[in-house]
């Protein structure tokens, strides 16, 4: 039996990677990301000329991705008027295109067996201490009835290793399982809307299918840009040791007709400011071939997990000062580009990253399999592929934002109206998107708070939402009416409407 499993195993990572679909979008055998190219970028960056920043502080103003030349004269920038000033911009950049609105998700892990071996992960294959488990149809029903019936979730990541057990089959049907579970809240009823999807590279013909189940965002983030370090924690006996199969994930996405997708490197395992560059190189590239840049960046740090020396990773750790211009830069290089900070970072680096740039967070998060049904409220390293600093509830985190004048957006219309892609990215560009996102955001944000919202949290919201009513009225008068009347069919106990 073991040895069956064994077999049928080594059978179904032979046949993961396919070299043709790699093969096709080299030129002349080259990848796009190109070392010497970054190296001398940053070279040449060294001592920048404030006018100069200034004028690429101008042009990210305008909404425009910046090249490799201006994003290593930012990352150069030591005068703290200039990070100042660059810290200024950021935040106008983020309210041009995002105003006022914080996204929330949760992770949802659905399974920890993994085939390969990441030397800084607790779920590698090797590490026989880890708790393996994949949910089932009942598991994944409890712990959304937690996830879109307690805490009032409406967007998951889900995530997955890379095992015959998680194989594509298995995705796309926990996602419709997921999608499926509805669950009745205190007016209306409580579902997970959105879906975005982290998952290991596919072939084009598995990412046909996770596009027809509909998605959110399709997240796949290369750890590491630099070849030598990517080898050094990714046996090449294994799938992930193939760093082109990993490189190209996107453009296979995009080709299979997913146009919504997320990038991300695990700051820690080699220089940041060489991650920074290839990560808008990549952003770039996508841009290039495909008209659209990814929708989001994430840029977790490396953190502690079961079994893992982090003294092994001791040369490239990613101070806090580091991270804070690791967030400031990118938010200026790809300024139309959401930004994921997660509950990998403390309560408060996460507070200070919202006025960097930062968009998006998780709260209420449990990383360990099965961990939402069972409400574990430690830390069981066993099951969990890196441990958590920011413990905050769905409910503690919206009020936080509320005291900082922020709504919290649940909107999920985007991948359901069509406002996707290319769609989305010149709404963003324009600073147009506003016009949709922000009453959706009130709509869906209103729906929260009467559903799940603690008395103390609707209290500190309301004059919050209050303002943004008014707000919508003199800048959108002709869409007013329209709002209004969705807004009190929201109130009076209508769910999921939107504009
Ligand atoms: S990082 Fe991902 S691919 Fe690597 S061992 Fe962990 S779960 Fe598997």
């Amino acid at each position: 039996m073991f040895i069956k499993e064994n077999a049928d195993k080594r059978a179904w990572i032979h046949q993961r990677i396919r070299r043709s679909e790699i093969d096709k979008y080299l030129i002349n055998g080259k990848s796009f990301l190109d070392e010497t190219e970054i190296q001398k970028a940053l070279n040449a960056g060294a001592d920048p000329d404030p006018q100069y920043i200034r004028a690429i502080l101008d042009k990210s103003l305008m909404i425009e991705n910046l090249s490799l030349t201006e994003t290593a004269a930012l990352l150069h920038v030591t005068d703290l008027s200039l990070i100042s000033e660059m810290r200024e911009t950021a935040l106008k950049i983020k309210k041009k295109v995002y105003d006022n609105r914080v996204v929330t998700f949760a992770p949802l892990y659905l399974g920890n067996f993994c085939v390969n071996n990441c030397l800084y992960c607790g779920f590698k294959e090797d590490n026989c201490d880890a708790r393996r488990k994949v949910l089932n149809d009942r598991d994944i029903r409890d712990e959304i009835r937690t996830l879109a019936g307690k805490v009032g979730h409406k967007r998951l990541i889900v995530v997955y290793g890379e095992h015959p057990r998680n194989d594509i089959d298995y995705i796309i049907e926990s996602i419709r399982t997921i999608y499926d579970v509805k669950v009745k809240v205190r007016k209306g009823e409580g579902n997970i809307r959105r879906v975005n999807v982290n998952a290991p590279p596919f072939a084009i013909a598995d990412l046909e299918k996770l596009r027809d189940v509909g998605i959110g965002t399709y997240q796949v983030f290369q750890e590491t840009y630099h070849k030598q370090s990517y080898a050094r924690v990714h046996p090449a006996n294994t799938i992930k040791g193939d760093y082109l199969w990993r490189l190209y994930a996107m453009h296979r996405a995009f080709e299979a007709g997913i146009d919504d997708v997320g990038l991300g490197v695990l700051f820690g395992l080699y220089d940041w400011r060489f991650e920074i560059m290839a990560l808008v190189k990549h952003s770039l590239e996508l841009e290039r071939v495909f008209g659209i840049g990814p929708h989001t960046v994430s840029f977790p740090r490396l953190e502690p997990a079961l079994n893992v020396e982090m003294k092994d990773f001791k040369q490239y750790r990613v101070s806090d000062e580091d991270f804070k211009r690791i967030i400031l830069v990118l938010r200026l290089a790809i300024p139309h580009t959401g930004m994921i900070i997660t509950a990998r970072e403390t309560a408060d680096m996460r507070k200070q990253s919202l006025s960097l740039g930062v968009t998006q967070m998780d709260a209420s998060t449990k990383i360990g399999v099965g961990a939402y049904q069972e409400n574990i409220t430690d830390q069981d390293a066993r099951r969990q592929q890196f441990l958590l600093g920011d413990p905050r509830t769905l409910d503690q985190l919206i009020r936080e934002f509320c005291e900082q004048g922020m709504i919290t957006s649940f909107c999920t219309a985007g991948y359901r109206c069509g406002r996707t892609g290319k769609c989305i990215m010149e709404l963003l560009r324009k600073g147009e998107e506003g016009k949709f996102c922000k009453l959706n955001a009130i709509l869906t944000f209103q729906e929260w708070l009467d559903d799940f919202g603690s008395e103390e949290t609707q209290a500190i919201a309301r004059p919050v939402l209050e303002k943004e009513i008014s707000e919508v009225r003199e800048k959108y008068p002709k869409m007013y009416p329209k709002f209004r009347q969705y807004y009190e069919r929201i109130r009076n106990g209508e769910r999921d409407l939107y504009i």
